[in-house]
């Protein structure tokens, strides 16, 4: 928040100057929007968007059969939710319990879990040792990758944004901002797109 916070003599509560369309938009946020809906924005903008990625990989390169299909969408999925381990709070960092702390602890949230290094690191496991030893299905592996790098887009176009070549300083950001109005206008215009198209 930008504004200056002054004390008002009566109350001895703070109140803040309203100047701002930013501040317009947070008070806006808090008198008509529910927090429970951005709570539920949170976990759940990041799916939409890998949907989104995903029936655009899936217009490409089709996949011959249900089964492959429910495997590719749970993939997607996991890869979706999978880079914030980092963050013990997320919604797979507390499934992840210590895991997710000690992870946090080493590479900081947004760190390198967030980077393009890890999508390669995670391409060449699986490509290498799950594809050529478990013969794992390379759709699968396609579904996982595509999961991950929506997920780091999703993370990119935030006001916090993420270093994709981390630890080099290189930041990309964008407007949108976590759990507020402005990521509810996301997952709108993306659900409006995957049902027009
Ligand atoms: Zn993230």
């Amino acid at each position: 928040m930008t504004g200056s916070a002054h004390a008002t003599a009566a109350t001895g509560k703070e109140c803040w100057r309203t100047s701002s369309t930013k501040q317009r938009i947070i008070l806006f946020e808090k008198a008509f929007i529910p927090s429970t809906i951005f709570n539920f924005m949170r976990s759940n903008t990041h799916i939409l968007l890998g949907m989104l990625a995903g029936s655009v990989y899936f217009s490409y390169f089709p996949a011959k059969g249900l089964v492959l299909q429910v495997l590719f969408s749970l993939a997607l999925i996991f890869g979706v939710l999978l880079p914030d381990i980092d963050e013990a709070h997320s919604t797979i960092g507390q499934r992840a319990g210590f895991i997710s702390k000690l992870i946090q602890k080493i590479f900081k949230h947004r760190g390198f879990f967030h980077s393009v290094w890890m999508i390669l690191i995670l391409f060449a496991l699986f490509k290498f040792v799950f594809v050529k030893y478990f013969t794992l299905n390379d759709f699968i592996l396609m579904g996982f990758l595509v999961g991950y790098a929506a997920h780091l887009l999703g993370d990119a176009i935030t006001v916090n944004g993420i270093k994709p070549f981390y630890p080099l300083g290189l930041t990309i950001r964008g407007p949108v901002r976590t759990g507020k109005f402005s990521e509810v206008l996301v997952a709108l215009a993306i659900i409006t797109w995957m049902v027009t198209h």
